[in-house]
């Protein structure tokens, strides 16, 4: 079909990170086939970026969303140097390394070799005041346990558990990765979210012992390391100096050529059936579709996708990048979507404040805290921005993000304003001693923001991807919903989406 001439028409749905790298990776796709490519990006709200959002406000750069990524986690690093922006990326404040977990309403320090919560040094963990001397003893057990034979998938909690004890699930391993998915570890699916645990538990029967290994063998592996400006080597999590929108900014201009469709939602696409077509006498060469205003006759396509505002675009290939429950409304009328709908979203807020320093007594010596459910307060953690993230802040001020919402805890988030102000700065004057009165208040709510990967969500996405080839050959469905919920996870899942699509179309004609 496109040797009239015709350039391939992708379009992408959903305008978030992961929308604007599958876009980014399809034109690379394209260029390495050496085929023409006409991209259209719809997304319904009035910018790109999704959930990456930054403020810039009286010299703070303020983040919304998420505010910075793992820095040996390849795909971002690679997106960077594509975009050539490299030099903009900051690590963390190397003399603020130290985190602390709230404890009985102490801050306590994290101990020295903890990795997601796993204790991979013993005399520090031994030493922590977190944990009572049985809940030391039981997470000592993982060593001679025996190790899970079952192949089936289970809940992170119950696996925690099942090693470590409740009091390391409940007190350390819980606050630690929930700040990750804000969920409820006894409903998330071990091998959808922290695969490497099973893995550690299989090879070294001791998830302990496992967690050793891989952190000796971590620093060899980073690959993405040696790809690293020399001045933010070393530092875990990196962003960039003018905030995560810069990299939203740079896929923006190196798709200068996309078209875009802003504002409108994706409501529907249908697959043509080329026969159907013949059969029912339309011409799409001579006759256009019912919608299409601009009167100009299009080449046959096999999708029509229908926007929100009426208009009817046509497509050879289609990445859907709608958070599940979007993109289970657009696939529904084809197939069966049940393993879109069982993927809950949680809702979360997260409540920044800015301060004079010289009215803040409390001498920040770390990145911030995370709070277990057991200690009852509004908020779930703390980062001490202007001290964990140097270029946020003016060196005379103080900048606190607090983070508001979790699985079973989520009403909190639609709280009024005032309230929700008045109960951070209640928990904030309670741990950490502050009074002082904010410079400002930037209160943001995620609705349903947080995907919850299910027992059994890789299976289950896997089936679903093959009944979408088989029937919509050229369609994809790639995000956060997937395989991993973090920006470079989002960005490498792009990337695949490109030259699954791009395969799938080429396979076609
Ligand atoms: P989104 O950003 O949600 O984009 C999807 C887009 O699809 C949206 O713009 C939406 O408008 C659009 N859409 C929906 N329906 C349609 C339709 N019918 N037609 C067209 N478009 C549609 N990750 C990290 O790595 N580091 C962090 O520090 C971090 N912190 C986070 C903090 C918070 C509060 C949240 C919520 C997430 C955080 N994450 C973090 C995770 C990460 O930000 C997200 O997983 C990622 O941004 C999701 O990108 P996405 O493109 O898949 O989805």
């Amino acid at each position: 079909m496109r040797g009239s001439g015709q350039p391939d028409r992708l379009v992408v749905i959903g305008g978030g990170i992961s929308g604007l790298s599958s876009a980014f990776y399809l034109l690379r796709e394209a260029e390495k086939r050496g085929r023409d490519i006409q991209i259209t990006i719809v997304d319904p709200a009035g910018r790109l970026g999704g959930k990456i959002n930054t403020l810039k406000r009286d010299d703070f750069v303020i983040e919304r969303g998420p505010d910075s990524f793992l820095a040996r986690k390849n795909a971002i690093i690679d997106l960077a140097w594509d975009l050539g922006i490299e030099q903009e990326l900051v690590g963390t404040n190397p003399a603020a390394k130290k985190s602390y977990i709230l404890h009985k309403g102490k801050l306590h320090p994290m101990p020295p070799g903890l990795v997601l919560g796993i204790p991979t040094e013993i005399s520090p963990f031994l030493k922590s005041g977190l944990i009572s001397w049985g809940g030391k003893l039981r997470a000592l057990l993982d060593f001679v346990l025996p190790a899970r034979k079952e192949e089936s998938d289970e809940a992170l909690g119950d696996f925690l558990s099942r090693r470590l004890g409740d009091q390391m699930m409940e007190r350390v391993a819980e606050p630690l990765l929930a700040g990750i998915y804000a969920g409820d570890l006894r409903k998330l699916s071990l091998q959808a979210t922290f695969p490497q645990f099973r893995d550690a538990e299989r090879k070294h029967r001791s998830l302990i012992r496992g967690m050793s290994a891989n952190r000796r063998l971590a620093p060899a592996v980073a690959a993405s390391a040696s790809r690293l400006p020399a001045s933010v080597r070393g530092s875990m999590f990196l962003t960039f100096k003018g905030g995560l929108t810069t990299m939203i900014e740079a896929l923006d201009h190196a798709l200068s050529g996309a078209e875009r469709r802003i504002g409108v939602k994706a409501a529907a696409f249908r697959p043509n059936d080329p026969d159907e077509r013949e059969e029912s006498g339309r011409n799409a060469e001579t006759e256009p579709e019912a919608g299409q205003t601009d009167g100009q006759a299009q080449p046959w396509a096999p999708y029509d996708i229908l926007l929100s505002d009426g208009e009817i675009i046509q497509a050879d290939g289609i990445v859907i990048t709608a958070p599940a429950y979007d993109a289970a409304e657009l696939l529904e009328p084809h197939m069966d979507t049940q393993a879109l709908r069982a993927i809950n979203y949680v809702s979360v807020a997260n409540v920044v404040m800015a301060f004079n320093k010289r009215d803040i007594a409390e001498d920040f010596k770390g990145s911030g805290f995370v709070i277990p459910r057991s200690e009852g307060t509004t908020i779930t953690a703390c980062t001490w921005t202007s001290t964990k993230w140097l270029h946020s802040s003016p060196d005379d001020k103080v900048l606190l993000r607090c983070y508001i919402g979790r699985s079973g805890d989520e009403e909190v988030v639609d709280l009024p304003d005032s309230q929700l102000e008045d109960a951070v700065r209640r928990d904030i004057r309670d741990i950490m001693g502050i009074t002082a009165v904010p410079l400002f208040t930037e209160i943001t709510r995620l609705h349903k923001s947080m995907p919850q990967y299910p027992v059994g969500h890789v299976q289950q996405i896997a089936a679903l991807r093959a009944r979408m080839s088989a029937k919509l050959p050229g369609v994809w469905v790639t995000g956060a919903a997937f395989d991993g919920v973090g920006l470079p996870d989002c960005i490498r899942q792009g990337r695949e989406a490109a030259s699954r699509v791009y395969d799938a179309i080429t396979k076609r004609k």
